[in-house]
């Protein structure tokens, strides 16, 4: 690996990126690329950058095999092929934005290392909420978020479990692996019924673990509609997850300082191990000492260029806010999606290019079991809180022709504006075909269409791909005639 010392490397042009995963790489590569001649530095506290994070749950079911298949470059390869500085293992622990530089921990240093900057971009990302209830930091309680966390969560099961393989075909083998063999399954809480929680159901039920859900409100997916959470609560059922709903849990307890009880307002569930998925907050902490400015969840508030209240530095991804183009109110929507983007637009405009990110609809896609489920813009809660007049309308479409075998219910909830027929928002649930149906939606929303505009798309039909009105179409007419206007 190329090797200097960046505290005293010659004064050119320099941008520091601080972390080094979504938003932090988008930012230095995209600058890199525009202005060759920049020096442009990440510096990242874990040992990894670039991961997919979004996969982690795939590899703790062995879909992906190796976790290393999950970096998309190694910092050597970001050195090489993209002409970055790549530090790992090295944490900024302070800025100082008169001084233009920042003070870095890194293991072979004692003390801290001043590195100038005169652009900089933050983008520390999200940490998991950690409830202070009593118990907490007892041995195997996981949170997931980072790829150490995804590598801790795999060893602990495969350390564990009984690997069956050599019983057949492939299939059979993940059959038994998959449903538990009546031999001390181990049994996990997960506390949390968002897309991490219910992503973490399917993955470690296909490694034979008993799984409860536990979640504090009435529904699992937190804000989305009945019509779509209802059948995502029944698919939990029939993959044997039992689900614990307006259940609090107030504590941890377990042995030699392992957690083997979780407390809660409904009782006492056994746990061999509890994932925590309860949320994340944005990792401003350091932005906050230095001066910068907070907005919503208490993320750092950018604007449509990415930067913050001070000059010459830029925020993306999970630390920062975003515009929604609904409401047009700055939002906390922490998703992979915005942050390669809001990284892009940050790492540009640091170069000098003005560069503009308009927002984000919130959209966002996940599978539990063999459900796809999918949403963008406002829900009928969400819409309720901005308090926006609204009413919410829902069909059952199928995803191929009738006469095509094998086609499946498509159930699609609008979200419309009462007076102006304006869609805020959409949500849809099913086996096949749900998930890039969504991204339509989307576009309709970034052009701000009304019901009446849906209704009028012009979408494809062949028999193996839709119907012949796509359910999209006829999700429009259906609310159009609740307007009176069909
Ligand atoms: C299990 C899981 C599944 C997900 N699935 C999806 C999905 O399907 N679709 C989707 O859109 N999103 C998904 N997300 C969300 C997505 O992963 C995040 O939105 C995305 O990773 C945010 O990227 P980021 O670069 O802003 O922040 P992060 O990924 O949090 O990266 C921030 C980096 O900054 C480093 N850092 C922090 N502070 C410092 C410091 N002081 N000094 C140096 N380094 C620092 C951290 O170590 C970290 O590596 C998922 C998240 C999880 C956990």
């Amino acid at each position: 690996m190329r090797t200097r010392d960046v505290a005293k490397a010659p004064r050119i042009e320099r941008l520091l990126v601080i972390g080094g995963l979504a938003a932090g790489m988008s930012a230095a590569s995209s600058a890199k690329r525009l202005r060759p001649e920049m020096d442009v530095i990440v510096l990242e506290k874990s040992p990894f950058i670039s991961y997919g994070t979004c996969s982690i749950p795939y590899y703790i079911s062995e879909e992906i095999k190796d976790y290393r298949d999950l970096i998309a470059i190694t910092p050597e390869k970001a050195e090489t092929e993209r002409g970055l500085v790549v530090r790992t293992r090295h944490e900024v622990i302070a800025i100082d934005p008169g001084g233009k530089e920042v003070v870095v921990r890194s293991p072979d240093k004692t003390g801290g290392t001043k590195i100038p900057f005169d652009k900089l971009v933050i983008a520390t990302g999200a940490v998991p909420i950690k409830p202070p209830l009593p118990g907490i930091d007892l041995k195997h309680i996981f949170a997931l978020r980072t790829l150490e966390d995804g590598v801790a969560i795999k060893k602990y099961i495969d350390e564990r479990t009984i690997q069956e393989t050599g019983a057949g075909s492939e299939e059979s083998a993940y059959a038994k692996s998959a449903y538990g063999n009546g031999r001390d399954q181990l049994k996990a809480v997960i506390v949390g019924g968002g897309y991490i929680g219910l992503e973490m159901c399917e993955s470690i039920r296909k490694r034979g673990v008993d799984v409860t859900l536990i979640e504090r409100m009435d529904r699992v997916l937190g804000t989305m509609d009945q019509s779509v959470t209802e059948i995502v609560e029944e698919t939990l059922k029939r993959e044997s997850v039992r689900l614990f709903k307006e259940t609090t849990v107030l504590g941890f307890e377990g042995p030699e300082g392992a957690v083997s009880k979780v407390l809660t307002d409904k009782g006492t569930f056994q746990a061999d191990f509890v994932i925590l998925a309860v949320g994340v907050r944005p990792e401003s902490t350091l932005a906050q000492k230095t001066g910068i400015a907070l907005g919503v969840n208490n993320a750092i508030t950018v604007d449509e260029q990415m930067r913050t209240n001070l000059p010459a530095i830029f925020a993306a991804g999970d630390c920062a806010d975003a515009l929604s183009i609904v409401t047009g109110k700055n939002v906390y929507i922490p998703l992979g999606t915005t942050a390669n983007k809001q990284g892009r637009v940050a790492g540009e405009n640091a170069a000098g290019r003005e560069t503009v990110f308009e927002g984000v609809a919130g959209t966002a896609q996940t599978k539990v079991f063999d459900l796809e489920v999918a949403r963008t813009g406002l829900t009928s809660l969400e819409a309720e809180r901005e308090n926006i007049p609204y009413f919410a309308s829902t069909i059952q479409g199928t995803s191929r022709a009738k006469s095509y075998p094998a086609g499946k219910p498509i159930i699609i909830t609008y979200v419309v504006e009462k007076d102006t027929g304006r869609l805020l928002g959409a949500q849809m649930v099913g086996r096949e075909g749900v998930a890039h149906r969504i991204d339509t939606l989307a576009t309709a929303l970034y052009a701000k269409m009304t019901i009446d505009d849906v209704a009028r798309l012009d979408l494809g039909y062949a028999p193996p791909f839709a119907t012949v009105w796509d359910p999209i179409l006829i999700a429009a007419n259906v609310a159009l005639k609740k307007m009176g206007k069909r």
